[in-house]
């Protein structure tokens, strides 16, 4: 479904990506582990048409992003792609609810549609009652279970989650891996997933590992 093809990038003079390929089938959950600054986030914003590669290329079903307008790609975040990072990042000026509903109302969903659609996802999140709280009356794990729903609520064709469960203790992240596994698999979606952490990466059908900007596939044990 998304794929990238050797795929260079660099901010200024530092490389970040050298060559990176990957290819994610649809509705595989695929997580992308790796060191720090190895180029996992970078890799993760050229898939997701928020950075454009140097050179290679990136495609999303057979299309090639990277030759694309930037209106098309922000089309297509807010069209086809969910987006899940490492804090949350709900906007703390509105409700639970409407955080969720956000993305529904980018898409031009009526707002007493996206606001009903958005609060039916409490319950599963297992915060029914919670929907007028803003974020900061929301434990950490609160917070991250509303950025899933967000992420997912508009049924994107890809999810693209950061470190989601990175800011958690190891119990409420596995709390926030089971629901967006979970509500993934029911929708049929595509999930990249970077983690630093096996618990997780766990989780996913796959695992690669990017390691000075390429990807590879897990070292094999030594025989
Ligand atoms: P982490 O696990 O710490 O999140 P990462 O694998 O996601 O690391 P990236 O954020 O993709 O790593 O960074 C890859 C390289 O690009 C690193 O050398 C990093 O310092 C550099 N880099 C990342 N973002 C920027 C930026 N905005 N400006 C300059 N250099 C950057
Ligand atoms: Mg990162």
């Amino acid at each position: 479904a998304i794929e990238a093809r050797n795929v260079e990038f660099s901010f200024g003079t530092t490389p970040a990506l050298r060559g990176a390929s990957i290819a994610v089938d649809s509705g595989e959950i695929l997580a992308v582990m790796g060191p720090s600054g190895s180029g996992k986030s970078t890799l993760l914003h050229c898939l997701a048409g928020i950075l454009v590669p140097d050179s290679g290329e990136i495609l999303f079903d057979g299309a090639r992003i990277d030759s694309m307008t930037e209106a098309e790609r922000s089309g297509l975040r807010r069209d086809r792609f969910g987006f899940v990072f490492q804090f949350g990042q709900l906007v703390p000026e509105l409700t639970a609810v409407e955080n969720v509903a956000l993305p529904l109302l980018f898409s031009g969903v009526r707002r007493t549609e996206a606001l009903r659609k958005a609060h039916g996802w409490f319950d599963r999140l297992g915060m029914d009652g919670m929907q007028q709280r803003r974020s900061g009356e929301l434990s950490g794990g609160q917070a991250q279970r509303v950025a899933i729903a967000r992420g997912l609520v508009a049924e994107p064709q890809v999810l693209f989650a950061d470190e989601p469960t990175g800011a958690l203790d190891s119990l409420t992240g596995e709390q926030v891996m089971d629901l967006l596994v979970a509500a993934a698999r029911e929708q049929g979606t595509t999930v990249v997933l970077v983690t630093h952490e096996p618990r997780v990466a766990a989780y996913a059908d796959r695992e690669v590992i990017v390691r000075d900007g390429r990807v590879n596939a897990p070292d094999r044990i030594a025989s």
